[in-house]
């Protein structure tokens, strides 16, 4: 895999630490010889928390959230300690994990609903690409990356994700829905800006339909229920499923049995999100229950992990033990929970130090999927299967760049830079008080920033940052008219 994106100072990498990845690329080759034709195109099940709390997990430590069934992704694979989303926030983070590539390269910053994702010719989605490679692909939940276009009679919904590799989908597209958003007056939702009605988009169908259902419908058993479908119409053949539960976002609303089945935790908003987190982890539990019925489970790839940190003031979630919330590029707001099982390929019970990233999924996803990777692009992520296989393949020291409105922060090893400048978002948050450099290691609630200014070490990620900043200005139509001359291909 190409790494073209930084032509950082050689001083910040050491040489030597790239060996024993070069070491490391002759492993996936063995376990291929090993596998059988189903694993050569194994299922792939990407399952999206929102807003949830790197703390908020059996399996992180959690003591008064219980989610057995998530918990049993970690037994039967392996918890990253140091995962990253590329924004503090739902849209530019999904832009960035569909993509593959931060957000930033496209302007994607904000939450508009109606923004989209450059043309598929630019930068083509996960489910493009699996789709390429032979999946039928499908997403139930929340889509949030775009939409109808703003003259819905000249583009026939070119965001919308069944326009983006999508067989199957079934979605609401903003933000946030209520979770019994059938039971209560339609056009009172109207006027919230949440239109309940679910888009769906069946397989090898090109017509959108506006689905109510049941009155007391839950909306994360909903979610399970059609992805429980999805995976039973489609268990012959290889599938590519994107299931992006709206929970445990706010509002603060769960089922009266799955609140009261928490009551080991005080009456209040925790106890409230608790009754979420067992929808959403019965949710997950299903989804592992149909794969076993279907004889899938050994061959299912299956990644875990949330879109963002949580508001912990919003949705009585929590990051710890990690500083920041939502909105911030502290590590509460960018480090989440991230869990991969796939029993044939992965060991059990491991944990992985990484750092990874939300941008190493899509072409660890293409690669398994036997899938190719556009040459015109210079993908930031890695293939993380040989590091999924054993921690001796642990990918070489990289940065991680967050660029997301008047903030920006970079992680290089143990070394993090946060700079915020003065601004709308930053003001109102409070973050220029995060400003610093910090050593995540000793200080991993970044409580201690050390003279930025002063040091050597804030000046190399300083450089990195700024070379970042560069590229990222480039536009994605330039660097695909360039990748395409250089290697002589169609523009
Ligand atoms: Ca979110």
């Amino acid at each position: 895999m190409r790494n073209t994106h930084f032509s950082s100072p050689s001083r910040s990498i050491p040489a030597l630490a790239i060996l024993p990845a070069l070491l490391c690329l002759a492993l996936p080759e063995s376990f291929a010889a090993t596998r059988d034709t189903r694993a050569e195109k194994p299922n792939i099940i990407l399952i999206l928390a929102d807003d949830l709390g790197y703390a908020d997990l059996g399996c992180q430590g959690s003591e008064d959230i219980r989610t057995p069934a998530i918990d049993r992704l970690a037994e039967t694979g392996l918890r990253f300690t140091a995962a990253y989303i590329t924004a503090p926030q739902c849209g530019p983070s999904r832009a960035g994990l569909m993509t593959g590539l931060n957000q930033a390269r496209f302007g994607y910053y904000e939450n508009h609903e109606q923004s989209g994702l450059p043309p598929r010719a630019i930068a083509p989605t996960m489910a493009e690409y699996l789709k390429g490679a032979g999946y039928t692909t499908g997403i139930v939940g929340k889509w949030h990356i775009g939409l109808e276009p703003e003259e819905p009679d000249k583009e026939p919904w070119p965001a919308a994700p069944w326009n983006r590799g999508f067989d199957y989908s079934l979605i609401h597209h903003g933000g946030s829905l209520f979770y019994f958003p059938f039971g209560r007056n339609y056009e009172q939702m109207l006027n919230v800006g949440r239109d309940p009605r679910m888009r769906e988009v069946k397989e090898g169908s090109d017509e959108v339909n506006y689905r109510m259902f049941e009155k007391d419908a839950y909306l994360t058993d909903l979610f399970t229920d059609l992805a429980v479908s999805f995976i039973e119409r489609n268990a012959e053949k290889p599938f590519f499923l994107y299931l992006s539960y709206t929970a445990p976002h706010t509002p603060l609303q769960a089922k009266a049995e799955d609140v009261a089945a928490n009551d080991h935790i005080p009456e209040g908003p925790r106890r409230v999100f608790a009754g979420m987190m067992t929808a959403l982890d019965r949710g997950v539990g299903r989804v592992r229950e149909v794969l076993e019925d279907n004889g899938l489970a050994e061959d299912t790839l299956i990644v875990f992990l949330s879109d963002n940190g949580a508001p912990t003031s919003q949705n009585a979630s929590l990051n710890d033990p990690f500083r920041g919330v939502k909105g911030r590029v502290l590590e509460g707001g960018i480090r989440v929970p991230f869990l991969v099982s796939w029993p044939a390929r992965v060991p059990a019970g491991e944990v992985r130090a990484g750092p990874v990233g939300a941008l190493d999924l899509l072409p660890t996803f293409t690669g398994v999927a036997g899938g190719k990777l556009s040459d015109h692009l210079a993908y930031p992520g890695r293939d993380l299967t040989a590091y999924w296989a054993s921690e001796k393949c642990k990918p070489e020291p990289r940065p991680f760049v967050w660029k997301w409105r008047s903030m920006a922060a970079i992680r290089v090893g143990p070394w993090k830079l946060i700079d915020v400048q003065p601004g709308q978002w930053s003001l109102k948050g409070g973050s220029l008080n995060d400003n610093g450099l910090y050593n995540l290691v000793g200080d991993p609630r970044e409580l201690r920033p050390r003279q930025r200014e002063a040091t050597k070490r804030a000046d190399e990620l300083r450089d990195i940052l700024n070379i970042w900043e560069r590229r990222h200005e480039q536009s994605l139509e330039t660097e695909t008219a360039v990748g395409a001359r250089k290697r002589g291909s169609p523009q």
